[in-house]
C-alpha cells in the first residue's frame, strides 16, 4: 500500500476514522437516550398526554351521564303522561284501575276504612248543547281542578270517561268521606267553571259513595266497591241530582 503509518489512505488511518465516527455515535446515543434532562422532558410529556387522556374520560364520563339522566328524565316523563288524561290532567282509568286495586288490598291487610265516590256532572249535556263542546272541555277540566284542590295530595282523582271522576279516598270512613263530598259540592256551587259572553257558567254535580269500613265489609273486591258506588250514583240522580248518595247494605 502507498503512504506512510496513519496516513490517509492507509489500514490505520482508516481504522482511526471510524473509532471518531463510533464516539460521535456514542454521543448521538447518549442525547437520545440517556440524557438525564431530555428523559425528564419525555416523562413531562407522557405525563401531559396521560392528563389529556384523563380530561377526555372525565368529558366523556360526564356527557354520557348527562344523556343517561335526560333519558331516565324523559322516560319519567312518559310514564307520567301515560298515566294522566290529557284533557284534565288528573289520573286515567288505567291508573285507576291499579292504585284502587293496590289501596283496596292495604287497607283489607291494614284494617283500615277506604272510601271511593263516582263523581257525575249533572245535565253536561246540555252544556255541551248550549256552549258547544270546547267550553264543555273547559268545565271538565275547571271541575277537575276544583275536586284535586278539595282533596288531600294522598287522595286520587281519575277521569273514569266523559263527565264522570272517581274520586279514592284512603283511610276515611264513611262519615268522613260524606263531609269531604259536601264541601266539594258546595265549592262546586261557588265556583264558576267558565266565563261564557262575561256571565260565569256554574254546574252541579251527584256522587256515588261506597266505603269499606274497618273490618265489616260486605265487599269482596275493589269491582264490588266501584259496582256499590256506581248503584250509589244513580240513586243521588233519581233523587233529584246536585247530591250525595250513599251505598247502603
Ligand atoms: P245526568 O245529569 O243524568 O248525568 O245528565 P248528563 O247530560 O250529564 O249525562 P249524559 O250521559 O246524557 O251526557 C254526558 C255528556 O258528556 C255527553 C257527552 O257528549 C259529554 N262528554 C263526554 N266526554 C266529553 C268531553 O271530553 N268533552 C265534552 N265537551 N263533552 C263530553
Ligand atoms: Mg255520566
Ligand atoms: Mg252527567
Amino acid at each position: 500500500h502507498a503512504g506512510g503509518v496513519g496516513g490517509p489512505g492507509t489500514l490505520d488511518g482508516l481504522l482511526a476514522q471510524m473509532a471518531s465516527a463510533a464516539d460521535g455515535f456514542g454521543a448521538l446515543f447518549d442525547m437520545r437516550i440517556v440524557q438525564p434532562a431530555h428523559l425528564q422532558a419525555i416523562i413531562e410529556q407522557a405525563r401531559e398526554l396521560l392528563v389529556l387522556r384523563n380530561l377526555r374520560e372525565i368529558q366523556e364520563a360526564t356527557r354520557a351521564r348527562r344523556e343517561a339522566n335526560a333519558s331516565e328524565e324523559r322516560i319519567r316523563r312518559l310514564t307520567e303522561q301515560s298515566r294522566r288524561d290529557p284533557l284534565t290532567g288528573v289520573y286515567n282509568r288505567l291508573q285507576l284501575e291499579e292504585v284502587l286495586e293496590r289501596e283496596f288490598a292495604s287497607a283489607v291487610a291494614a284494617g283500615q276504612p277506604l272510601s271511593i265516590a263516582f263523581v257525575d256532572l249533572d245535565d253536561f249535556k246540555r252544556i255541551n248543547d248550549r256552549h258547544g263542546h270546547l267550553v264543555g272541555d273547559q268545565v271538565l277540566r275547571q271541575f277537575a281542578q276544583t275536586l284535586q284542590r278539595m282533596l288531600r295530595s294522598t287522595d286520587l282523582v281519575a277521569r273514569y270517561g266523559g263527565e264522570e271522576f272517581l274520586v279514592v279516598l284512603g283511610q276515611s270512613n264513611e262519615t268522613a268521606a260524606a263531609r269531604v263530598l259536601q264541601r266539594i259540592l258546595d265549592e262546586t256551587a261557588r265556583t264558576p267553571m267558565a266565563v261564557v259572553d262575561g256571565h260565569p257558567l256554574h254546574v252541579t254535580f251527584s256522587a256515588g259513595l261506597a266505603t269499606r269500613d274497618g273490618g265489616t265489609s260486605p265487599f269482596a273486591d275493589a269491582r264490588a266497591m266501584l259496582q256499590a258506588a256506581d248503584q250509589a250514583l244513580y240513586d243521588a240522580k233519581r233523587r233529584g241530582r246536585n247530591q250525595v248518595g250513599q251505598h247502603r247494605y
